[in-house]
């Protein structure tokens, strides 16, 4: 019997990638979606430039990162040897960092309360220039876990809008490890169709066909491409 070895830990990166962007596209030919619909985002926190670069050399250009201090030691570099990198901030921004993140990421995908709202504004009549924007929904509504409750997203993208003139892209989300991701991508699907958003930033190494065929346009994969996190 012939099978492919898709063991992250014994493939070559090269291959890894290949394989996932095959399963994108075979999720998304299921769902009768383009697989040019669908971005991947490489997931490489925790790993080293030199984990880093063989994707960077096999074409890959959209990464993401959780942390902002991490990001800032890799990245900067990275960017000297690589052109048209396209970064990705994922985890939680504190205030304090957001200069850095600035300086740093295109995409935020952690938008989740007033308070960065407001100081995204300061930033940008202070001359920065601001990523683009994805407001995280808390759709288990965990009190642990950050993103706004799904009853108050159409209020807080009332206040993007109006109050803060803030142009939100999409909405993100991270399931509850013990539910059905299927539950909680359906409804950021519709939370985002009712708001006339068209960008849905959802599914991970484990679910991304499901997010995929529930609307995704941004898979964030980690482990799948990299490898389990030590
Ligand atoms: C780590 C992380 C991922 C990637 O998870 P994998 O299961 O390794 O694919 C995706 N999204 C967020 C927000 C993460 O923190």
């Amino acid at each position: 019997m012939t099978s492919t070895n898709t063991d992250p830990a014994t493939v070559s990166p090269a291959s890894r990638l290949e394989a996932i962007r095959a399963r994108i596209s075979a999720a998304a030919r299921d769902a009768g979606r383009r697989a040019e619909e669908i971005s991947l985002i490489a997931v490489s926190k925790t790993f080293e430039a030199d984990a880093i670069a063989p994707l960077l050399d096999a074409g890959q250009r959209c990464f993401g990162e959780n942390r902002v201090q991490e990001a800032a030691g890799k990245w900067p570099h990275l960017r000297e040897r690589y052109s048209g990198i396209e970064l990705h901030l994922i985890g939680p921004l504190q205030s304090n960092k957001l200069n850095d993140a600035l300086d740093l990421f295109d995409v935020l995908h952690t938008l989740d309360r007033a308070k960065l709202a407001e100081a995204l504004v300061k930033a940008r009549d202070a001359g920065k220039r601001l990523p683009r924007l994805f407001l995280q929904v808390n759709t288990g509504e965990e009190p642990q876990k950050a993103g706004v409750p799904p009853g108050d997203v159409d209020r807080f993208l009332e206040r993007c809008r109006n109050d803060w003139k803030l142009e939100i892209e999409g909405l993100m989300c991270i399931p509850p490890v013990t539910e059905e991701p299927a539950l909680h991508f359906a409804l950021l699907e519709k939370i985002a169709r009712r708001n006339g958003l068209s960008k849905l930033s959802m599914g991970m190494s484990a679910d991304f066909e499901t997010a995929i065929r529930l609307g995704a346009t941004h898979v964030r994969v980690g482990s799948a491409l990299f490898g389990t996190r030590g």
